[in-house]
């Protein structure tokens, strides 16, 4: 159907994805985000290698690694007797273009993504435009600014994250759970390899007393923390628990320099759908779960290739509808039975509560590890190849921009 229109609600990564692909797939896109400018904040660090590939159509990938750092190898590690278990996603090379995984930050992929989406004479991106809720029409569907501004569409996109104001207005339950640890972000441009051994760019640090999980990324060290009840945010985010957290990674003799510091809630959520006539969710605003493991971001922008590519094929009359509900499914299907496994066993292993299970955890890591058969099948699930087989069909089907080997 020629001039069909998308709104898309949110410029986060999943947002951005989804309005490329939609514009890729010949459908006019008018782009909404709330913020004055594009945010900033320090969440996802880590792409996939899966989805690295369903990227690369895109023109990104290139800008992306140039702005980032390419980590082939990911570590588990014990915080008193180190390394315990590394994984090599080198050996990968004959299923992924890009076998290893990119550490940058999320808000880079959104600039860079956001500067092709302003080239395009077909794609329209509002800031400041703050959606508050979405009507579905059935073969339409519009949305409502703060402003009081209606805007009217073929279909709408709530990629307004794990807040939707789309999701809410629709009252779709977003049932899950919230774990009693909060998770404060430290960064710092000290270069914690100068003072740990065998430090990978990824790594997963169990400790009976405080794990935690330490990543670089160009030009900073991240790490993330558990705050448990007794702490107050306040207390958490303070110079004083600041420095004693960094001081107990490595030994320095000055105060540490502090690029950012954040704690965020973490929870494993599903929304009950996510289609709704011509209502399409994705990212956050449809699934949110723990970082550990670094799968939202990557969940959500492979909801944005499908479920964008999927969109596009219904509006140009090349699938039914039926065919958006099922691929609408399969994400929510992945969402609870990839995306959301996989987090909570990452966090259940690093945060268990009896020294003996985590233990166990670590010496399953360790024999992993050695066994190449067994490293590689869990490194195809770590790094969400097996995800985009689930829906390798799929994206046939719907001519996903795909160069997936
Ligand atoms: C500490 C931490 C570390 C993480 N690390 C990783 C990682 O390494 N890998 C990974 O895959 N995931 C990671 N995640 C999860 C990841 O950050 C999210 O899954 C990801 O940001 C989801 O992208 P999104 O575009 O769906 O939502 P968001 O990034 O939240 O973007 C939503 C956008 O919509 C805008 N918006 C909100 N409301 C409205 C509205 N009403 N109208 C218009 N616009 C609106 C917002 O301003 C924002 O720009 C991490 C999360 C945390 C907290």
């Amino acid at each position: 159907m020629a001039g069909s229109r998308v709104i898309v609600a949110g410029a986060g990564p999943v947002g951005c994805v989804a309005s490329a692909v939609l514009a890729a797939g010949g459908v006019e896109v008018t782009l909404l985000e709330a913020a004055p400018q594009l945010p900033r904040e320090l969440r996802a660090s880590t792409f996939h290698p899966a989805t690295l590939d369903l990227l690369e159509p895109l023109s990104v990938v290139d800008e992306l690694i140039g702005r980032g750092l390419v980590a082939p190898v990911f570590a588990y590690r014990d915080r008193r007797k180190g390394v315990v278990a590394e994984f090599d996603l080198g050996a990968l090379a004959d299923v992924t273009g890009h076998p290893y995984r990119l550490q940058c930050e999320q808000f880079k992929l959104c600039e860079i993504m956001l500067e092709a989406l302003e080239r395009q004479r077909t794609v329209s991106v509002r800031f400041g435009a703050e959606v508050v809720g979405a009507v579905d029409r059935g073969d339409a569907a519009s949305v409502v600014l703060a402003s009081g501004e209606r805007l009217e569409a073929d279909a709408v996109v709530a990629a307004d994250g794990a807040a939707s104001a789309v999701r809410k207005s629709l009252d779709l339950a977003f049932d899950g759970m919230t774990y009693e640890d909060r998770y404060l972000v430290l960064s710092t441009p000290f270069d914690m390899a100068t003072r740990l051994d065998r430090l990978a760019a990824v790594n997963y640090i169990s400790d009976p007393d405080e794990w935690l999980v330490l990543l670089r990324t160009a030009g900073l060290w991240r790490a993330l923390f558990p705050v448990g009840e007794g702490e107050s945010d306040d207390q958490a985010l303070s110079d004083r628990s600041a420095q004693r957290r960094l001081a107990g990674i490595a030994a320095h003799d000055e105060p540490f320099e502090i690029a950012h510091r954040t704690i965020y809630r973490v929870h494993q959520r599903v929304a009950e759908t996510f289609l709704v006539g011509r209502v399409v969710l994705m990212g956050d605003a449809a699934h949110i779960n723990n970082p550990l493991g670094g799968m939202g971001m990557n969940g959500g922008i492979h909801d944005a290739v499908l479920l964008g590519a999927s969109l596009a094929a219904v509006l140009r009359g090349d699938i039914g509808a039926d065919r958006l509900a099922h691929h609408a499914g399969l994400r929510r299907k992945l969402a609870i039975e990839y995306v959301r496994r996989h987090t909570h066993e990452n966090a259940e292993s690093l945060a268990a509560p009896d020294g003996a299970a985590r233990q166990r955890a670590l010496d399953r890591m360790a024999a992993r590890a050695t066994d190449p058969a067994e490293a590689r099948a869990y490194m195809l699930q770590a790094s969400m190849i097996n995800a985009v087989t689930a829906m390798h069909d799929e994206l046939e089907e719907v001519g996903a921009p795909r160069s997936f080997r």
